[in-house]
């Protein structure tokens, strides 16, 4: 068997997620847009529900059908895009809470679905999704009316608890909701490690849940093995890969492992980035192809089966400063062709 092993350790998911809940004073829900960010929804969401998770997020209406069938008819699961134009037999069918995002939302939905729940997305400055301060104050009475079933926005800079951003969009959110009835949703994982002044009554946490930064106390979620196909020796001068962009400079040893950019594995990252076998860094050599990646094991002293790409000399967040993106990046392009191994749960 050529292909690599990700293991995903679902015990290390609900751990985070406890811990971001423990952490919250309100309560916390999982946002498994995107297959739960790579990693599978289909195993992710039911063991987060075992855990204690109640509200579910999704991005489109498209991923809330399938996880309905997942959760059954309890769970609550909201849809950032809110009612596009074809989703009302989605959202009804399944049973999805579709957060309005504007005047046109607001009318296709209570035209189409009236008397189904939804929420309400308002922009507090990052002017992504939602409705405008103007638009707000301009509708909320016709929308309260109709019984939202929660209030949320997003921040823009979580991330960086020192940002001015962060108390700015704060004002801005308690400005368009003090006062009203309805539950609301301010903080994602970021929002949750800066203050309680954030949580409000439920918090949105994904990266963190998965792994990643900003929740330096995260467990290590994924691991990646890759099996190696084929060793070689180089004499000094011979080349490696695409470009020859690796010259040996001594007698090296090289091997060939099977993965490369196809399975999510940034070019990007090549020249920073090494393989871990057990304890003992080994540095890619020269280019990282489409499905193999050439790796220099001369200071090994042993031809290994495998090599490791994530794990715990190497987490996602590393990889992502390798190769100039975030860790939500890196899990969201792992391969389609990965053997796919679930620990835990
Ligand atoms: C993706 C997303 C989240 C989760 O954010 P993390 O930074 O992964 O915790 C929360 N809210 C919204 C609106 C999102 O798009």
């Amino acid at each position: 068997m050529s292909t690599a092993t990700l293991t995903i350790d679902l015990d290390a998911i609900v751990a985070n997620w406890r811990a971001l809940d423990a952490m919250n004073t309100s309560e916390t829900a999982a946002v498994v847009k995107a297959d739960a960010y790579g990693l599978g929804a289909a195993r992710v969401a039911p063991t987060l529900a075992r855990a204690g998770a109640r509200h579910f997020f999704v991005a489109v209406a498209e991923e809330g059908a399938p996880l309905r069938e997942m959760l059954g008819a309890v769970p609550a699961i909201y849809v950032f895009s809110g009612h596009m134009p074809g989703d009302a037999e989605m959202l009804r069918a399944h049973k999805l809470i579709p957060m309005i995002n504007s005047l046109d939302q607001m009318i296709r939905h209570a035209e189409a679905l009236p008397g189904h729940p939804f929420g309400i997305q308002l922009d507090s400055g990052m002017n992504r999704l939602g409705m405008e301060p103007a638009e707000w104050a301009a509708l909320r009475q016709i929308a309260l009316a109709q019984n939202p079933t929660l209030i949320m926005s997003h921040l823009a800079c979580a991330d960086e608890p020192d940002h001015a951003m962060n108390p700015q969009q704060l004002a801005t959110f308690r400005e368009m909701t003090d006062g009203l009835d309805v539950p609301r949703s301010f903080a994602n994982t970021g929002g949750i490690l800066l203050d309680a002044a954030y949580h409000f009554d439920l918090a949105r946490p994904g990266i963190g849940v998965y792994g990643g930064r900003p929740f330096d106390a995260a467990h290590p979620v994924v691991t990646l093995d890759i099996p190696v196909i084929q060793c070689r020796d180089l004499l000094p001068g011979e080349t490696v890969g695409y470009a020859n962009s690796f010259t040996a400079t001594r007698p090296t040893r090289i091997a060939t492992v099977a993965a490369g950019y196809a399975d999510g594995i940034l070019r990007a990252m090549g020249p920073k980035t090494s393989l871990w076998a057990d304890d003992t860094p080994c540095p890619i050599a020269g280019r990282i192809s489409m499905d193999l990646i050439c790796v220099d094991i001369t200071d090994l002293g042993h031809d290994p089966a495998s090599l490791q790409l994530i794990g715990p000399h190497q987490t996602i967040d590393t990889l992502a400063d390798n190769a100039g993106t975030i860790g939500y990046e890196i899990l969201t392009s792992l391969g389609a062709r990965y053997t796919r191994r679930y620990i835990g749960g």
